[in-house]
């Protein structure tokens, strides 16, 4: 017997159904906004993500696959932006530009619940755009699409960290206020303010939060620009109805964020409960070798997500699964057209062995989930009606053939 790789999911079933309708919101609602989808290689050359990630990224130290082929070393994507940017270079493609994808994403964690080695991400990027408006909208249509396919009780963090500017004078005082409390933070803490120090704030460890609820922050140490940007953004959220708490040590994990970083968060997750991450980053699209361009983006996991919504999600709901049962081969024609009816009206549609019993049929209906089991034979044949059978209720009744359009563009799916 052959098991799968730790970390890894065969999805099938209910579970892969709930995922492909959140991706097939999503293709339709930002499609709407104007989002072109993009698909980009699942491995790239492992240089791409140690350029862009940063260094000192829990990804690029210890997250990322890497294999090496004729001396060449390849790596599994581990998030989506550096493969979109690489690929929006080296296609020229025309500014401003926005871009989906809705693809796997592949990290050597420890998996738990909501975390996993192999895992989806729906994402954005608006590429070219510098205002604070759109740092704004690229949250309101995450909310949006979030209100969408029925997420409910979610949070949104929303916090500055500035440009090169305000950081480095900023981590000059902040190493001041550090000094004597060096020896209480972690050994990783210690490393990664030598490298790149914000990244501190992303520690885990109690006793390290414990000091930096003490120290100044960087969202109160912003350069004019920086201030003026992240004051209109929160104005552009009050003014599109958007609910968010100022999230002072919210630095994001990867390194290339500018100005404004955001989470939405869910209670009801326990220790992963971030559902989408995102911000903007000025400095990546140079720093790989394109045009100086302003961007801002973000990543949704929806296996993540999908843990939050108990019920169907509206865009599942959309159909239903009949079973056509038919009484004997001589139907099968009048079977088939009755087959494309229903499915053109949107629903699932499965037909059974007309050389089968009825009984034999409609336990098969049972068995594949059906809703409905049409019975179909020759009093319906010559009367001109179907024999629908609700499968939940037991309740049989004859539809006229006339009626039956109306029927299945009524029946709405439960
Ligand atoms: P975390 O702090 O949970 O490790 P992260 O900062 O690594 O998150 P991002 O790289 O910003 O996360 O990814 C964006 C979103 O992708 C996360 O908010 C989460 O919903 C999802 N995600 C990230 N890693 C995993 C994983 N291993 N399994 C499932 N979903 C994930
Ligand atoms: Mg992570």
């Amino acid at each position: 017997m052959y098991q799968k790789p730790k970390g890894t999911r065969d999805l099938f079933g209910k579970e892969l159904r709930r995922l492909e309708a959140m991706n097939s919101a999503a293709r339709s609602f930002f499609g709407r906004n104007g989002y072109e989808e993009i698909r980009t290689p699942s491995f790239e050359f492992a240089a791409l993500f140690d350029r862009s990630i940063g260094a000192t990224t829990d990804i690029v130290e210890h997250e990322i696959y890497k294999f090496e082929v004729s001396k060449k070393l390849y790596a599994l994507r581990p998030e989506g932006t550096a493969s979109v940017l690489r690929a929006f270079i080296e296609n020229r493609i025309a500014l401003p530009a926005r871009f989906l994808y809705i693809c796997s994403m592949y990290r050597r964690e420890r998996p738990q619940k909501g975390r996993y080695r192999e895992f989806e991400q729906i994402g954005i990027e608006l590429l070219g755009e510098s205002k604070p408006f759109f740092d704004a909208e690229i949250i309101d249509q995450a909310k949006r699409y979030l209100d969408l396919i029925g997420a409910r009780d979610y949070t949104i963090e929303l916090n500055s960290i500035g440009c090169q500017d305000c950081r480095s004078e900023y981590r000059e005082k902040l190493r001041e206020e550090l000094k004597a409390d060096i020896p209480k933070l972690c050994d990783d803490c210690r490393r990664r303010f030598e490298k790149n120090f914000l990244r501190i704030f992303d520690c885990k460890k109690e006793t390290c939060q414990a000091v930096y609820d003490r120290v100044p922050k960087i969202s109160d140490n912003l350069c004019t620009e920086c201030a003026e940007h992240y004051a209109q953004v929160t104005e552009y959220l009050n003014k599109f109805g958007i609910c968010y708490a100022e999230n002072k040590k919210l630095v994001r994990g990867l390194d290339y964020y500018t100005r404004t970083v955001f989470e939405f968060k869910h209670g009801g997750l326990g220790a992963q409960d971030t559902i989408i991450a995102g911000g903007r980053y000025d400095l990546l699209m140079k720093e790989l070798g394109g045009p100086d361009t302003p961007c801002t983006g973000w990543a949704m996991g929806p296996e993540r997500l999908l843990l939050t919504i108990p019920e169907d999600l509206p865009a599942l709901n959309a159909k239903e699964i009949f079973f056509i049962a038919g009484m004997g081969e001589r139907f099968v024609g009048d079977i088939v057209a009755l087959r494309n009816q229903i499915q053109d009206g949107g629903h699932v549609c499965m037909v059974g062995d007309p050389g089968e019993s009825i009984k034999a049929q409609v336990r098969k209906a049972n068995r594949v989930g059906a809703k409905y089991s049409i019975i179909y034979g020759e009093d319906e044949e010559r009367e001109g009606y179907y024999t629908v059978k609700n499968m939940d209720s037991g309740e049989q009744r004859k539809i006229p053939k006339n009626d039956f359009v109306s029927f299945i563009s009524e029946t709405k799916g439960s």
